[in-house]
C-alpha cells in the first residue's frame, strides 16, 4: 500500500487526543514511506497530518478546489492539486488513494467516508475503508450502523467493510488482510 487518503476534520476538535492522533497517524505513514493524500488545507487536523508526515520526511499531495485553495491551501505539501469542484476533489482523492481512513471529524469527514464506502458496497473499487476511533469518538456511529443492518437497509457483509481501530498500526494491517465482500448491495 503506497497511498493512503486520510479524511480529517478542518477543526480541531475539543480534546487534544485528536490533534495528537493525526500528527501520529502521520508519523505511522511516513516511516512506512506511504504517501498522504488528502484535502489539501492548512487549517484543523488536515494542518496537524500534513506537518507531521512533512516533517517525518514522508511525502504528501493535497487535492483541494480552487474556492477553497484560496482560503485555506497548505504551502509546503508535496503536490498540491488544484480542481475545480469538490465532486473533483473527491474523485481524485479516490483515484490516488489504495485505501481510505478517516480521522475524527465533522459533516465533510463523514461524507467523504461514506462515498468511498458506497462506492466499495456497489463494487466500483476493492479498496480498505477504515475509521480511527480515537476516544471512542465513532462508537455512535458504529452503532448506527448495527442499527441499519437490523433493520434491513444494510447487509452485514457490507457493514463490515467499515473497518475500525483506535491504533493506526492495527488499523493498517486490517488493511493489509482486508477481503472485499463479494456479495450484492440489494438484500430482497
Ligand atoms: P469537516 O469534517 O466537516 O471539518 O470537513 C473536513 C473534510 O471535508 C476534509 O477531509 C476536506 O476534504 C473537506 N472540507 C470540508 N470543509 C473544508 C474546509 N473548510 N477546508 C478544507 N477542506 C474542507
Amino acid at each position: 500500500m503506497k497511498h493512503i487518503c486520510v479524511f480529517c476534520g478542518s477543526n480541531l476538535g475539543a480534546q487534544p487526543e485528536y490533534v495528537e492522533a493525526a500528527r501520529h497517524l502521520g508519523q505511522v505513514l511516513a516511516a512506512r514511506q506511504i504517501t498522504l493524500i488528502y484535502g489539501g488545507a492548512r487549517v484543523g487536523t488536515m494542518g496537524e497530518i500534513a506537518d507531521s508526515v512533512l516533517a517525518a520526511g514522508g511525502q504528501v499531495i493535497g487535492v483541494i478546489p480552487q474556492a477553497l485553495a484560496e482560503k485555506v491551501a497548505h504551502a509546503g505539501l508535496t503536490d498540491l492539486r488544484i480542481v475545480p469542484s469538490m465532486h473533483e476533489r473527491k474523485a481524485l482523492m479516490a483515484d490516488l488513494a489504495d485505501g481510505f481512513i478517516a480521522l475524527p471529524g465533522g459533516l465533510g469527514t463523514f461524507e467523504e467516508f461514506f462515498e468511498v464506502l458506497t462506492w466499495a458496497q456497489l463494487g466500483m473499487h476493492h479498496k480498505p475503508c477504515g475509521l480511527l476511533n480515537v476516544r471512542g469518538y465513532y462508537q455512535p456511529l458504529m452503532d448506527f450502523l448495527d442499527h441499519a443492518v437490523a433493520q434491513r437497509f444494510l447487509k452485514a457483509e457490507h457493514r463490515a467493510m467499515a473497518l475500525i481501530d483506535d491504533d493506526p498500526v492495527r488499523l493498517l494491517e486490517q488493511f493489509r488482510t482486508y477481503r472485499p465482500p463479494s456479495v450484492s448491495k440489494w438484500l430482497d
